[in-house]
């Protein structure tokens, strides 16, 4: 199984409890035995999925959406099993083996793989990579600590009044000034020199060897969403004029998906609804301070759909603080684009002229930045009274008519961007027409006409996860396999029934043979495998999702032993009368002529207007 051993998958699936990870992603409410929530796989605001930690699984009834934590995570993130696993095993604290060269050479590039990813620069493994961000870590704290070299470094933390809590919280440290200081403590660490300079500590010369990419910085690890470090942001304590450094991207650090504070804001955004997105490292670092713990920023990008996807996950709100309004009026624009491409509430909000939010939390105090996030305009409307101001201004109040066309195209725009599309979702209709005052089936007649005709040129691109649920097919052999994985993922004391007549060579190709050996070789192991146990066996997330629904649809039928002998004597008879057609033969076995004698009878016992065995007339 793609690179891991089956004892690593047992036991980080043992380590993780699937409500937790969940929880992570969405609120959860308990309900009985059960956990429920708002599916992240489908639109909905009704809460249609179901989290059992008695089995340790989901599954959405909407949209058919189930599996294991690891297919949660591969759904949600969009990962591979392997990368999944990988997620999970570092969130457990479980060690993995080291990364094989053929696994990296098959192209698996593990969970934070990018595009930009440069083969010969970044040779090393995330695992390797991952350590020496925690050895930099140590690295850079230590100086800071050292009384003579960090003594600059902490007088800047004591002037920003960063609190030696928040110090230790945030791993805070300082990369001295020099062209070797890491490099050499780096070379006693064991830590090649090709192994910094893919990890971006180091720059490399023309004229051949390194020097220290961070120098005389203020330094601040990034943590990923579970809380590994991927990277670094360095801000310079003299005059260099790059005022903020960051680590270049790497195999576990793309700055467009990576959002600073996210690990420490994640629950406050979950449990609060919104996350509030400022510019700098101090400014996240001064609003957990003081209590505002769903802060979260950009590394030096302004703020982009994967920010925006990445988010959504915890909360349904995104509030953008800037340090004017005329700062937020350049960026208004962007966030209509990611508002409408990727369907979340967006809103803006404005500190007093001047004041970045950390000075703004250390003169006026936390409510008062509690108070700036409530007040935060909804961007389109944030859009729509900029136009009007913008046309008072110019004395050409004239036709409002001409004025919500100009509004209207001005979102039309945005939402080409757009994965979605936000006309057909309703989502905007009624918020438009708000707005602008139309009635809503005027404002939709007038964007589906604008988009439209932007569709010629450049078509929206539609491209949302989903899970495509499995065709089972139709006809009673179909019904039969069907029968045999509900039975066996119910009751696998039953496999004795099984083993002897078929194989998982019985059930085709596919997601249901995947399923089958999952299940064959579990029930043959150990005997009664629970459904977790056949899930994380399984690597494809439709497998994931068609083995929760056969274990509910079995557990649902019942009558185990008697469903499973008349699948068996289907499946025998199917395989007779194929073997018939092949040989070409009249002579049939007493037993064979016995299956087919049931087969005749199931088909009159299913009834002649059941569509689902419309199949089975020609048989
Ligand atoms: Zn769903």
């Amino acid at each position: 199984m793609a690179g891991f051993d089956r004892n690593i998958v047992a036991q980080v699936q043992q380590s993780t409890d699937i409500v937790d990870v969940i929880s992570e992603h969405l609120s959860l409410d308990k309900k009985g035995r059960e956990y429920v929530g708002i599916c992240p796989f489908h639109q909905d605001h009704r809460p249609s999925m179901y989290v059992n930690p008695t089995k340790q699984i989901f599954k959405c009834f909407a949209c058919g959406a189930g599996g294991d934590a690891f297919k949660f995570i591969q759904l949600r993130e969009n990962l591979s099993f392997p990368a999944a696993v990988e997620r999970l095993a570092g969130r457990a604290g479980i060690k993995l083996p080291e990364w094989s060269p053929s696994r990296r050479r098959s192209g698996n590039m593990g969970p934070d793989a990018h595009e930009d990813y440069d083969g010969e620069v970044a040779d090393i493994d995330p695992t390797r990579l991952s350590r020496i961000n925690d050895w930099v870590v140590k690295y850079l704290k230590w100086n800071l600590n050292d009384e003579q070299v960090g003594a600059s470094a902490r007088k800047y933390v004591d002037s920003r009044q960063i609190s030696g809590e928040s110090v230790k919280t945030w791993g805070i440290g300082f990369a001295p000034e020099g062209w070797d200081g890491l490099l050499k403590a780096a070379g006693k660490a064991k830590i090649a020199e090709h192994e910094l300079l893919a990890g971006g500590f180091v720059v490399a010369r023309d004229s051949g060897g390194v020097y220290d990419k961070f120098r005389n910085r203020l330094m601040f690890p990034i943590a990923d969403v579970g809380g590994r470090i991927v990277g670094f942001g360095g801000r310079t304590l003299g005059d260099d004029p790059a005022k903020y450094m960051n680590s270049p991207a790497t195999v576990l650090f793309d700055k467009s998906n990576c959002l600073y504070g996210l690990e420490a804001a994640r629950r406050e955004i979950v449990s609060s609804g919104t996350a509030v997105v400022v510019e700098g490292y101090t400014d996240v670092i001064m609003a957990h301070q003081f209590g505002c713990c769903n802060a979260v920023a950009t590394l030096g990008t302004s703020f982009t759909a994967g920010h925006a996807r990445c988010l959504r996950r915890y909360g349904k709100q995104i509030v953008l603080v800037f340090d004017s309004d005329i700062a937020g009026v350049e960026a208004a624009n962007r966030a209509l684009e990611v508002c409408l491409g990727e369907r979340i509430d967006m809103k803006l909000g404005f500190l007093p002229q001047g004041q970045d939010p950390c000075d703004f939390l250390l003169g006026s105090g936390a409510d008062a930045f509690r108070e700036v996030v409530a007040n935060a305009v909804d961007v389109m409307e944030f859009k729509w009274q900029r136009l009007v101001d913008g046309f008072q201004d110019s004395g050409n109040l004239t036709d409002r008519r001409g004025l919500i066309e100009e509004y209207l195209r001005t979102v039309a725009r945005a939402m080409q961007s757009g994965r979605f599309d936000p006309i057909s979702d309703g989502l905007i209709g009624q918020k438009l027409s708000r707005i602008t005052g139309l009635s809503e089936g005027e404002t939709r007649d007038y964007l589906a006409r604008v988009a439209g005709r932007m569709e010629r040129n450049s078509s929206f691109a539609v491209k949302n996860q989903q899970v495509v649920s499995v065709d089972f097919g139709q006809g009673l052999h179909a019904m039969a396999k069907r029968d045999v994985l509900e039975v066996l993922l119910n009751e696998p004391g039953l496999f004795g029934e099984v083993a002897g007549r078929i194989g998982p060579d019985a059930f085709g190709g596919g997601v249901l043979r995947e399923i089958a050996e999952s299940v064959f070789r579990l029930c043959a192991g150990d005997g009664s495998p629970a459904v977790g146990e056949i899930l994380a066996g399984v690597e494809s997330v439709e497998a994931g999702s068609a083995v929760v629904e056969l274990a509910e649809e079995g557990e649902k039928k019942g009558n185990y032993r008697q469903r499973l002998c008349d699948a068996l004597d289907v499946i025998d008879g199917c395989r007779a009368a194929a073997n018939r057609e092949q040989l070409k033969s009249g002579d049939l076995t007493d037993e064979n002529t016995e299956a087919l004698r049931k087969i005749g009878e199931m088909i009159s016992r299913t009834g002649g207007d059941n569509k689902r065995n419309a199949g089975m007339r020609n048989f």
